[in-house]
């Protein structure tokens, strides 16, 4: 008898009683701080933020806009607003055709969601809320970018609806965030995540298996340390490299190897062993199908990846 993954999906039917899902939505005018300038230039080394969401219209960041983040003014906000219920309206209604989902969390998944004015960051969740059968909102961000306030209206909001703040954790090890231009180290990671779980939010961290100069024991620590930090949620991912990214460059000069898929799931069942059982678990592959990817062309067809996972997590006991 194979033991049952707590999956994400298994979270939220039990919780409100129907299938969920998340609504990706990707707001113009939102930037990161890694790319702005604001922290660093050029952002993590792997990021081509159009690779997160390749269904998705292109939607550029409209450059400086934020960097005043104390600025009351927002002259595109209405713009933004219309665009929020245009994305959730198209993508939520192809959801309940395609898997018969009910209700959903709005998912604020690329750029950095909390880097913006509170009145704005305001004035998009609580619209999202406003959505037919939404349940609640899952918030992409940095762990250097959120300030108390947006914690404390958060933790308001948590009140009546259902919140998750979604970290990048990617790995605890300073020399490897550093290789990457993560632009923050691993003690802003750990300070965000416990104060999340002071201010009574839920808590969802990203991990990435394979990143530069990692060996087994480095990713495993990783994950052990995002299991002690009190995350209720992970995802893990394989790393990818993708056109027009810093990354690529290096790959192109022999700098960085990608991990093989052996590996990955090697490290993968071995952290899934380790997690305890409470902790819920919303993606264990990651990867491109057009010709933005570059390599490893084990991350291109999601559909055998899923296969292999499936064969590797049955050799030790587990069922996703
Ligand atoms: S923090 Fe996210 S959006 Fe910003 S540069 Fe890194 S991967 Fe890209």
């Amino acid at each position: 008898m194979r033991e049952q993954i707590f999956t994400y999906g298994q979270y939220l039917s039990e919780k409100f009683g129907c299938k969920v899902s998340k609504v990706p939505v990707s707001i113009s005018g939102f930037t990161c701080p890694n790319i702005d300038g604001s922290v660093a230039k050029g952002g993590c080394t792997f990021c081509e933020n159009d690779s997160f969401s390749p269904s998705l219209d292109k939607v550029k960041p409209l450059k400086g806009f934020f960097l005043n983040l104390d600025s009351l003014e927002n002259p595109y906000l209405d713009k933004q607003l219309q665009q929020l219920e245009w994305q959730f309206t198209a993508l939520s209604q192809k959801l309940s055709k395609d898997n018969g989902t009910q209700k959903y969390l709005v998912y604020f998944q690329s750029f950095t969601n909390t880097y913006a004015p509170l009145s704005t960051l305001k004035a998009l969740y609580e619209k999202a809320l406003t959505f037919e059968n939404v349940v609640g909102l899952s918030i992409g961000t940095r762990s250097d970018s959120i300030s108390e306030e947006a914690f404390e209206y958060l933790a308001e909001l948590a009140k009546r609806t259902e919140v998750w703040i979604e970290f990048g954790i990617q790995s605890i090890f300073d020399e490897t965030l550093e290789r990457v231009n993560r632009g923050h180290d691993s003690q802003s990671v750990k300070n965000a995540i416990v104060k999340a779980k002071e201010y009574g939010l839920n808590v969802c961290g990203h991990l990435i298996f394979g990143l530069p100069g990692e060996d087994k024991k480095m990713m495993l620590e990783t994950a052990k340390a995002a299991y002690e930090l009190g995350v209720d949620s992970l995802k893990y991912h394989p790393l990818y490299v993708v056109k027009r990214t810093a990354l690529a460059n290096e790959y192109g000069r022999g700098e960085f190897n990608p991990i093989g898929e052996e590996l990955y799931l090697e490290v993968l069942t071995e952290a899934l062993k380790l997690k305890p059982a409470h902790i819920s678990v919303q993606r264990l592959s990651a990867g491109v199908d057009d010709d933005s990817l570059i390599a490893p062309q084990w991350c291109r067809d999601k559909n055998s990846q899923i296969r292999a996972i499936n064969n590797a997590l049955k050799s030790v006991g587990l069922k996703y």
